[in-house]
């Protein structure tokens, strides 16, 4: 009989092992990687980007700058300082940028003054191909911080490689707001389903989770950004670029899993519940926050659990500079799991959990 456990045990590691056990999420996986090859691939980096939350906005002013490995040294520790000079007279900010490509053109900035509380008026002038001048008018007296965010690249061939990063202008009220800030990541969207089995679509199901999550979160104080709040397609970096230029605590994405076709029911079963993906080379792990997150769920709507993920590779977890998790909330490929959320009861116990696990990872 010991025998036998140990080799039921043993199939069941090997299971683990062999099993691409987060495969909703399968296709980010090969659009980005930081820890394996310092890539990240993303077109969405050359527009200025604009997000808000409570009391505080923040502006990303999109540069590149492209040198070659010899120039670089370590092409892995590599990071872009832009030299810039900044001046703030009242309400008038003066930022000044040299020796780096402005990527971003003003063609998008009606987008970035739409419902904008801190910034009234926006100008930029490319005085040469790497001089550039950005005047920002903001609305009433605010704290203005200027710092780059932390580079990325990718290779461009011939040992020549291109970083892409921004400058990070934050406009803080006066007021002095300590509430954590928090960034909500619906999985998928639009055009991307995510996981389709049972008669689900994961891409709403994710929405509606995330919206209970990020209601309860609001009303427990917590200061949130939702990257998507209908039903629209997201690019990677846009999911990630919010926490990293608002200086987020924490990055919450929200998934329900599914398994290859080729899966064999037995393994199905096995796999059915709740797990949550971390990256363990982030320069802040989000690993804590994923073991609070995974008991708490699992242990409200009684899912089965299987271990944490380390998942390095992943887009979202490589590409954001604060904590960061994705949790697989069930498998929509099993009958029961798909069954169980199929009742939105469920969708508010999983958000009300989360609320919890927050709590218990902020309050300590
Ligand atoms: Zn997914």
């Amino acid at each position: 009989m010991k025998k036998f456990k140990c080799i039921v045990f043993g199939i069941f590691l090997v299971c683990t092992f062999i099993l691409p056990v987060s495969y909703c999420n399968a296709e980010e996986t090969t659009t980005t990687t930081e820890a394996n090859n310092s890539k990240v691939y993303d077109l969405q980096q050359d527009a200025f980007k604009y997000y808000q939350v409570e009391h505080k906005g923040a502006l990303g002013i999109p540069v590149s700058y492209s040198c070659t490995e010899s120039e670089a040294g370590d092409i892995r520790k590599y990071t872009v300082e832009p030299n810039y000079s900044e001046s703030i007279d009242g309400n008038k900010v003066e930022i000044l940028i040299s020796q780096v490509n402005v990527t971003g053109e003003s063609d998008n900035f009606d987008s970035v003054l739409k419902d904008n509380k801190y910034i009234k008026n926006i100008k930029l002038d490319k005085l040469d191909n790497n001089t550039a001048k950005v005047d920002i008018e903001t609305s009433g007296k605010l704290n203005v911080k200027i710092n780059p965010v932390k580079r990325r690249y990718s290779s461009l061939g011939d040992n020549k490689y291109e970083f892409k990063t921004f400058i990070d202008v934050t406009f803080e009220e006066k007021v002095k707001d300590n509430s954590n800030i928090i960034i909500i990541d619906p999985g998928h969207g639009g055009s991307e389903l995510g996981a389709t089995d049972n008669f689900t679509y994961e891409k709403q199901l994710n929405l509606d989770i995330s919206k209970r999550v990020k209601e309860n979160l609001e009303k427990a104080g917590y200061r949130i950004y939702i990257t998507r709040d209908n039903d629209s397609n997201v690019g990677l970096l846009d999911r990630t670029d919010p926490a990293n230029l608002l200086n987020a605590d924490l990055f919450f994405c929200i998934h329900n899993n599914s398994l290859p076709l080729d899966v064999n029911m037995q393994s199905v079963y096995m796999f059915r519940g709740t797990t949550v993906l971390y990256n363990s080379t982030a320069p802040k792990p989000g690993r804590e926050f994923a073991t609070i997150l995974m008991r708490e769920v699992s242990s409200t709507i009684k899912t089965n659990t299987y271990p944490l993920q380390d998942r390095p590779n992943l887009a979202v977890l490589s590409s954001a500079w604060c904590p960061a998790v994705l949790m697989e909330t069930t498998v929509e490929c099993d009958d029961g799991d798909a069954k169980m959320m199929m009742h939105r009861l469920n969708s508010q116990k999983v958000a009300d959990a989360s609320l919890r696990a927050v709590n218990k990872y902020f309050i300590k």
